[in-house]
């Protein structure tokens, strides 16, 4: 595809007005401000007059199926919201009767509307969600919560052992490295040291990463300093060797300096999820540190029972507007450091570094944006205008890997009907085994 005449946000997220994009297979091969000498080897050429071409943007925590929750449990104190309404609904929950997959795939048609063409995902019904993400054509780190025991277990002992054998197996690497297999660690106060030891080795076996939650309240975050001598939960997971693997620590919420030092040192990804901690008020990372201290700050949208939407624009504008309202300093997270967060951050999270910007050699994870729109008129930096002005719906096109997955409307991999049908017979067979 060439795209002709577009706005584009180049590799340094400047604005160069009236470009040639060029994408070949799965690759841009061509980036200039003249028509290349041989258009045809674009193929189908796209008239971006009043649109915008950016690299696409990657999700770097969530729940997919918990799509079925959306809406569910609101209102609710944080342990009240967990125990008494959203673990007993994923009680119900059923592989079997797909109501895994289907939620999943919900799921990837909101983000590939919303420009999304990777996720980092912590879940069960881990097998259906990886066919999920092949089918639909978008890139996914997955992994399985089967390894949440609270109390000390023999991994070999567990489903979830042979499970990622076979995830490991089958899946690592699959569909030309789209998927990608983590191990998951759900987090400290729900993962025993065992266990936790365990998962780092078969990560390094396996040649892949770690996913865990990270002081995410104040309540955890005390709590593993009292269990474990003064130890925060950043330090303790570094004495098991968990920053020795590629990691990707979400929340970081309640970090204190000594863990954004020791995060910065040891290469650990972190992912913020602004709308799930505002709405289960868990509080406001210290984010602008953590960028001074050089760590990978990405954003995730976290689960549907605590965002409630897949719109990760609208997370860089909370957590863009929570982080000045919070630190009463408003030069902090600029806009382009935001939208860093949404592309080559999260891609570079997600173990992929051959995509999240828009480049000659990169893959061609790209999204087209209306910028013919009253919300986004008069433009003096399009940056700026992306994070406070642009909603996530204004993305028109979402490609991955140089294929469209989504244009104006139409899911090219996705029966959206379907999906959203199988939805709500899965919620609905779910809420009657509840009343049973
Ligand atoms: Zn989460």
């Amino acid at each position: 595809m060439l795209f002709t005449h577009i706005n584009v946000l180049d590799e340094n997220l400047d604005w160069q007005k009236d470009q040639f994009v060029g994408v070949e297979g799965s690759t841009i091969t061509y980036v200039g401000a003249t028509e290349p000498t041989d258009p045809e080897r674009f193929g189908e050429r796209y008239d971006g007059c009043g649109k915008l071409l950016m690299s696409a943007l990657y999700n770097t925590h969530a729940h997919t199926p918990m799509t079925l929750l959306r809406g569910y449990a609101e209102n609710q104190p944080l342990q009240q919201w967990l125990n008494d309404t959203v673990w007993p609904f994923e009680g119900k929950m059923s592989v079997e009767r797909g109501h895994h997959y289907w939620g999943c795939m919900l799921a990837q048609a909101e983000m590939l509307r919303y420009g999304i063409v990777g996720y980092t995902d912590m879940y069960f019904g881990t097998i259906d969600r990886c066919k999920a993400a092949i089918e639909a054509g978008m890139k996914a780190n997955h992994c399985d919560g089967g390894t949440m025991c609270f109390v000390e277990t023999d991994y070999d002992t567990l489903p979830v052992a042979a499970l990622n054998k076979q995830l490991f197996d089958e899946y690592h690497l699959a569909a030309d490295g789209r998927i990608r297999i983590d191990m998951c660690v759900h987090g400290e106060y729900t993962t025993p040291q065992g266990m936790i030891e365990r998962c780092v080795a078969e990560a390094k076996a396996n040649n892949a990463g770690l996913h865990i939650h990270m002081s995410e309240t104040q309540t955890e975050h005390e709590e593993c300093k009292q269990r474990h001598d003064g130890m925060t939960p950043a330090a303790w997971l570094d004495s098991l060797g968990a920053f020795d693997v590629p990691i990707t620590a979400a929340h970081c919420v309640w970090v204190e300096p000594s863990d954004i030092e020791l995060m910065a040192r040891k290469g650990v990804n972190v992912s913020l999820n602004p709308a799930s901690n505002m709405k289960l008020a868990s509080g406001f990372a210290p984010v602008q540190a953590m960028i001074d201290a050089g760590v990978n700050c990405s954003l995730g949208t976290d689960g549907m029972a605590s965002n409630n939407t897949h719109n990760i624009l609208q997370s860089a504008y909370l957590l863009a507007c929570s982080q000045k309202g919070n630190a009463l300093d408003p030069t902090i997270i600029t806009p382009k450091q935001a939208l860093q967060m949404l592309t080559a951050n999260g891609a570079r999270a997600q173990g992929r570094t051959d995509c999240g910007v828009l480049a000659v050699g990169k893959k061609a994870d790209l999204v087209v944006i209306d910028v013919d729109t009253p919300w986004m008129c008069p433009v003096y930096d399009m940056a700026t205008n992306l994070l406070y002005s642009a909603n996530g719906a204004d993305v028109l096109l979402t490609m991955c890997d140089g294929k469209v997955l989504y244009e104006n409307g139409e899911y090219k991999t996705i029966d959206i009907e379907k999906a959203k049908a199988e939805v709500r017979r899965s919620v609905g067979e779910i809420l009657d085994a509840l009343h049973e």
